[in-house]
């Protein structure tokens, strides 16, 4: 493993940075460490936001790297010590990131929860991903949390923050009844609904490209935010803010700094966007390489994938999520297994290296046969293609999803699947060409636990990583704080009853 490196060598070698004297500084502070931080389009969105704000400038702070010998938390940018800061705003993007709020407050010295903190400490404020389905464990850690697309709200906080010296107590009654804010103290456990944006503030762009991170040296821009489409376990379907706006390919393109080298196009749907194929010549053509975030199998064409085999693409990656074409039918999925089996197609005639394929196990009423229909399916791809790899992840329902309330399959049972689908393809003298690479179903059942959970969960997630982090310490601080989303859901329910989940469900998200 190489040693960390400091804030000063990451600076060095990043292009984009911002630097501004102002009156009042901000700490974005990200739960996660560096690399995960500087991939998120969201994250510098926010940074870029708070920097055009006259007189007010923000600085990052991320968790550290493993390994790291660093005790306090300090920004990036200026090596201050996050605690004083006037605001800390922290951007979450999923459940198991919860443990590193409650570790970036530690070492900024801190309270973690909110009940002690007073006019000494600064205002803690969260916004992110994950509050589009179920902030509620982030609720002792918070003074206010930012629902859904934040551009706006944050700056109306900061403003407000500002005005009134970021007195706690006269922030909660500045904000009180406008919409966007959850307010733990005021709301308890009922989640306000999450905020969208004025189309005019589309795309989002990165501001800081960086060799250190997964997408090395990539410049993001939003090509489409949103989704039109309705599978049934995700948050960003249709019914979340109005379903997909479209960037026009004009405001995309115009919008890529001269001398970027590699272009990332980002968003929910990003292959739904009726131009992507002209973007991605566009790209393409100025002698740039691309990345796009979201492929949809179904959207797939020998011109697309030609495109992006000459935009640097090795590894054409869809998603099919369920293991057999009921299974997909169920999450209302609309990839068929003839679109994988096309993808297979176009990666071979385009020559790239890999077909990976995402898939979930143990989606409501799955049984063994679907994944032994999902073996069937891996001779077909592999006899197309030399390489397929699975990710496959267990089912974990959502709030704000139809699917809100369905239990877990059960590590035993996900872990049983998984094996039998490996049985399955070495039976079938596949082991050499299908790989399977899968997320751990122990910590696909905490963020289940937290996906479902109340506040009392976030404190759970405190305990369980001051014990250590381990799984049996989350186990344990679950039973400690009586954090059960399982009891009378516990049970997979019937078909029949999915039915009516479903119904109530839309009729909930809907109103
Ligand atoms: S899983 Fe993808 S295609 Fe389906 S609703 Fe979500 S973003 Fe849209």
């Amino acid at each position: 493993m190489t040693a960390p490196l400091d804030r000063r060598a990451l600076l060095a070698d990043e292009r984009g940075t911002l630097y501004k004297e102002a009156e009042l500084r901000v700490a974005l502070v990200y739960p996660s460490p560096y690399r995960a931080a500087m991939s998120s389009l969201g994250y510098q969105q926010i940074y870029r936001t708070l920097h055009e704000m006259p007189g007010v400038a923000a600085d990052r702070a991320m968790l550290a790297d493993e390994g790291s010998h660093e005790r306090g938390l300090v920004t990036l940018e200026t090596g201050q010590p996050v605690g004083g800061y006037p605001m800390l705003a922290y951007s979450v993007a999923y459940e198991l990131e919860i443990a590193g709020v409650v570790e970036t407050l530690e070492r900024a010295s801190i309270p973690v929860l909110v009940k002690d903190r007073d006019h000494r400490h600064p205002l803690v404020i969260a916004g992110g991903p994950l509050t589009f389905s179920n902030p509620a464990p982030l609720a002792p850690f918070f003074d206010v949390i930012i629902l859904g697309e934040g551009e706006e709200l944050i700056v109306e906080l900061v403003t407000i923050g500002r005005d009134l010296g970021f007195d706690r107590e006269k922030i909660w009654s500045a904000l009180a009844g406008r919409p966007g804010y959850y307010l733990p103290h005021l709301h308890g456990e009922r989640v306000p609904p999450v905020a969208a944006v004025d189309d005019s503030l589309l795309p989002a762009r990165s501001v800081i490209a960086t060799p250190h991170t997964e997408l090395a040296d990539m410049f993001m821009t939003e090509a489409a935010r949103g989704c039109s489409r309705g599978c049934t376990y995700c948050v960003m379907r249709r019914s979340t803010n109005g379903g997909m706006r479209i960037v026009p390919r004009e405001k995309i393109i115009s919008g890529i700094p001269a001398g970027t080298r590699r272009v990332g196009l980002v968003g929910a749907a990003v292959t739904d966007h009726p131009d992507i194929a002209a973007i991605v010549r566009d790209v393409v053509d100025g002698g740039r390489e691309v990345g796009i975030s979201s492929l949809r199998a179904d959207k797939l064409s020998d011109e697309l994938v030609g495109l992006l085999a000459r935009g640097g693409y090795r590894t054409l990656t869809v998603a099919g999520d369920g293991s057999s074409e009921r299974m997909r039918r169920v999450i209302e999925r609309s990839t068929r297994a003839d679109h994988l089996i096309r993808s297979a197609e176009f990666a071979r005639t385009h020559r790239l290296h890999t077909l990976k394929v995402y898939m979930m196990l143990g989606i409501p009423t799955e049984t063994d046969e679907d994944v032994d229909e999902l073996v069937q399916l891996s001779k077909q791809l592999a006899a197309i293609h030399p390489r397929v790899a699975y990710g496959l992840a267990p089912f974990v329902a959502k709030r704000n999803t139809p699917l809100d309330g369905t239990p877990f399959a059960g590590i035993a049972l996900v872990e049983h699947r998984l094996e039998r689908l490996s049985k399955g393809l070495r039976a079938a003298g596949l082991a050499d060409k299908v790989k399977v690479r899968p997320t751990s179903a122990r910590w696909a059942w905490v963020e289940y636990m937290l996906a479902q959970g109340e506040s009392n969960a976030g404190l759970a997630v405190m305990d369980a990583h001051r014990a250590g982090g381990t799984f049996a310490a989350y186990k344990k601080a679950f039973i400690a704080h009586g954090v059960e989303p399982t009891g009378p859901r516990a049970r997979v329910p019937s078909s029949e009853e999915l039915k009516t989940l479903k119904r109530q469900r839309i009729a909930v998200v809907a109103g």
